[in-house]
């Protein structure tokens, strides 16, 4: 089997390739202001019916460096667009915001016209947590600059970068720090909800490379987030998602790093999968920190129904061809496709069959015991459509140097998380291709201890549970930094 072509296709194969969705808005345009010609119906905080004025909204293009959007505006349409083409919202205003003044500015007019405000880093949230109908869109996509201190080995990195962005500046330089499978997520949601990479048992989560950020809170004020100066909203910006703020720049630690790492995929026959997973299941536990190695289970576009294993081995490339033998020595593999590579091709490889505009459902669990029973339940469950698949994120290694109070994140004693992803483009099967991901996910629900926020398609209801330990604490800084909940589109964590 083909290795690029076996990327490519490896989501579903009715995933078209591209759907851009930037269209007549391009990022490189210069910023145009756009004056409300009348007042603009919107939606207050609470859902009701409200009118902005004219003024108002003059008033809040003309401080903002960056352009505020109404919808006749030509970039409008291009701009309101997230990832997920299931939420089709429009915003009443959409600020471009430039900088952190304009961050401010737009924090201050939602908050004083008690106006719904959605906070958009690069629009991946499957829920479509950050757009909204009738509300103003705070957009971060344009404030994409990232410094990196080579000797120092840390980045500031914009809060609306994508992930392939800080690959992109950290790389050359030799330097790496964990990022999610995908380069066109932002780092802005995914590091605010905990940041699950191909490097997380070497560096662990992205939240434990976080040494500081710029945060303006629901009052329009400019923090400086640090582990010493602002301890409980450092402590919870690190998992607890975009309920404290919109984070400007975050500053990441680096490290070392050579950027041609052995990694690839290894594909079998789903019929030999219990000879996979079973070996999986008593091999994982004592892999090195080095090794990176979980199962997908997926239908090829020929109907090919597989099980893979992707590797990534950060280390010494001879002592990771010898950490895997035993698995590659599993059966007959229809593609050993694990070779010395760029880090950038592997961290890429995704972006395709996961095109913005694909209409998606996820769901995910946190599985604390690689069981038998597990690996009996996985061959059962298995859906042999190529619309669904499901994915692993091994965690691990680093992710477990860090205890459940450490930060907001507290699933830290997950062995892997397991990710059911479904993928179509046709609307009219909308209901088939979410009741595929939610059966997948239901069959294998009893082995899940909690779940990723980051990776969860309806999560009303669990949020108190799933923060655990450590939502009074959470409840309790919201209540400090935003007792009006401005910032609700998110997992939302009331105040107190
Ligand atoms: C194709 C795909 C692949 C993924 N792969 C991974 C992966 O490998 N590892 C992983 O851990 N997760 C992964 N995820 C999940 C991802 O982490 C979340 O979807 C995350 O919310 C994306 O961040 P974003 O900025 O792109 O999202 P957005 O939709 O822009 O925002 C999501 C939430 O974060 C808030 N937010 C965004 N930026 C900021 C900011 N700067 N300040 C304050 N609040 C902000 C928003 O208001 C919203 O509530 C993936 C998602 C997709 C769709």
């Amino acid at each position: 089997m083909d290795r690029r072509k076996f990327c490519r296709t490896a989501v579903a194969a009715g995933v078209a390739a591209s759907f851009p969705i930037m269209g007549a808005c391009s990022r490189s345009e210069p910023p145009v202001a756009t004056a409300a010609k009348e007042g603009i119906s919107a939606i207050s905080l609470d859902g009701a019916e409200i009118s902005l004025s004219k003024a108002q909204t003059r008033e809040l293009g003309g401080a903002l460096q960056g352009p505020v959007l109404l919808s006749e505006h030509p970039d409008y349409d291009g701009a309101r667009k997230v990832w997920n083409g299931m939420h089709d919202k429009h915003p009443a205003l959409i600020a471009r915001c430039q900088n952190s003044q304009d961050i401010c500015h737009s924090v201050d007019f939602a908050r004083d016209n008690n106006l719904l405000l959605a906070v958009r880093g690069g629009g991946h949230s499957w829920p479509g947590k950050s757009t909204c109908d009738g509300g103003l869109m705070l957009d971060l996509a344009e404030m994409t600059n990232i410094d990196v201190d080579v000797a120092g080995q840390t980045a500031w990195c914009d809060g609306g970068a994508l992930l392939g962005h800080l690959d992109d500046a950290t790389l050359p330089e030799g330097l790496v720090t964990t990022a999610g499978v995908v380069s066109h997520t932002g780092v802005g949601g995914y590091t605010l909800g905990g940041g699950f990479g191909r490097l997380n048992r070497m560096y662990g989560l992205t939240i434990d490379n976080v040494l500081g950020a710029e945060l303006i809170t629901a009052d329009g004020k400019v923090r400086n987030v640090r582990a010493d100066n602002e301890p409980d909203l450092f402590w919870a910006i690190r998992g607890g998602g975009g309920n404290f703020g919109v984070v400007s720049k975050f500053q990441y630690q680096l490290h070392p790093f050579d950027r041609n790492v052995l990694s690839g995929m290894l594909v079998w026959p789903v019929a030999q999968a219990r000879d996979v997973l079973e070996f999986y299941a008593e091999w994982a536990p004592n892999l090195s920190r080095e090794m990176y190695v979980g199962p997908v289970m997926a239908t090829m576009p020929d109907g090919t129904n597989i099980i893979a294993m992707e590797v990534v081995y950060n280390g010494d490339p001879v002592q990771g061809e010898k950490e895997l033998a035993p698995l590659r020595a599993i059966g007959t593999m229809i593609m050993d496709g694990v070779l010395l590579q760029d880090y950038k091709v592997t961290q890429t490889q995704e972006d395709a069959t996961t095109a913005h505009g694909i209409r998606s459902y996820a769901k995910n669990g946190l599985i604390k015991e690689f069981s038998q029973a597990l690996v009996n339940d996985m061959i059962d469950a298995y859906i042999p459509d190529p619309r669904a698949a499901i994915f692993t994120h091994t965690c691990g290694g680093a992710v477990k140097d860090h205890g459940e109070l450490d930060s907001a994140f507290p699933h830290r004693n997950a062995e892997t998380m397991i990710v059911y992803f479904s993928g179509w483009t046709d609307p009219e099967q909308d209901g088939e291709g979410k009741a595929m991901c939610k059966q997948w996910h239901a069959s294998l629900s009893a082995h899940h201890g909690g779940y990723y926020d980051n990776i969860e398609q309806e999560t009303a209801g669990t949020v108190v549970s799933n923060y655990g330990p450590n939502f009074a604490r959470l409840q309790g800084i919201k209540g400090q930094v935003d007792p009006g909940n401005l910032f609700r589109l998110n997992s939302n964590i009331k105040p107190a």
